[in-house]
């Protein structure tokens, strides 16, 4: 159990990628506090997998302080922080609204921005903790319709860069997991044929199970990548080199 007595946050955890990373974490021995938005699944979530729930919106500066000074007063560290929170609003640039741009910049990077800031001072103070920002393959390939989306992944891997550099010293790493195509119901969903042309661009020739992503957050989070900061860890099947 290589997290035993680690206490971490996962934002977004209720379903998904987030939630597979949750999962993970208690599997590891680490307590696990999951953040999102919905308060419904997030107790639904919290209730089956064994986690605590704190309702959070990345985006509300006043709700993330307090979803944190909760967490520390009740456990008196935060050793582990995922920024997983994440929206997409598709469309060509052409037809992109201001709205579907802030939307997107706001929760993807500016979320991960407002909780990172909240919990960096405790970890600083405790000498200890690893912070790890889910990007995506396209904020480093870019794709057609999704320029909101890239832009807020790509400025988050620079994100992750560039606080593992403030940190370092004081024992805190920050690095970036950057998943290609994940099984979720929305991929899952796709017409046999359109998944046969992802399939045509992935050198591994399926997605990737969101579990295959907790595991690589959970080796970074840990011991095991004590030496390991700003680091971007690609898992996407050889999509993207
Ligand atoms: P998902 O199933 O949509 O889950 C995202 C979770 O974040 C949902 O529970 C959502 O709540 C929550 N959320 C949205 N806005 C929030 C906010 N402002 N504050 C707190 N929580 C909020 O997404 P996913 O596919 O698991 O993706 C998780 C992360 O991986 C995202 O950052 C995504 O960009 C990244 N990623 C995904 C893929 C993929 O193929 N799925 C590939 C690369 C990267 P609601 O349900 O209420 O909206």
């Amino acid at each position: 159990m290589r997290m035993k007595d680690k206490v971490a946050l996962v934002t977004g955890g209720s379903r998904g990628i987030g939630r597979a990373i949750a999962e993970r974490l208690i599997k590891e021995g680490a307590r696990v506090w999951i953040g999102d938005i919905n308060e419904e699944l997030l107790g639904k979530t919290a209730k089956e997998i064994g986690a605590k729930a704190v309702k959070m919106d990345v985006t509300n500066e006043e709700e993330v302080a307090q979803a944190v000074e909760r967490i520390l007063s009740e456990e008196g560290k935060i050793d582990y922080l995922v920024n997983n929170a994440g929206i997409t609003k598709d469309k060509l640039l052409m037809r992109m609204k201001k709205q579907d741009w802030d939307a997107v910049l706001n929760v993807n990077l500016t979320g991960a921005f407002i909780v990172t800031r909240a919990v960096i001072s405790p970890m600083i103070r405790q000498r200890s903790g690893a912070i790890v920002n889910i990007a995506s393959v396209i904020g480093e390939m870019g794709n057609p319709g999704q320029a909101n989306y890239a832009a807020s992944k790509g400025g988050l891997i620079a994100f992750t860069k560039s606080v593992a550099k403030e940190v370092a010293s004081r024992n805190v790493r920050v690095n970036a997991v950057a998943p290609g195509f994940i099984l979720t119901p929305m991929t899952e969903a796709l017409p046999e044929k359109v998944k046969e042309e992802y399939f045509k661009l992935i050198p591994m020739k399926r997605f990737a199970r969101p579990e295959e992503v907790a595991s690589v957050v959970a080796f970074l989070l840990s011991d095991d990548a004590s030496y390991v900061t700003g680091e971007v860890i690609r898992v996407n099947g050889g999509l993207y080199t």
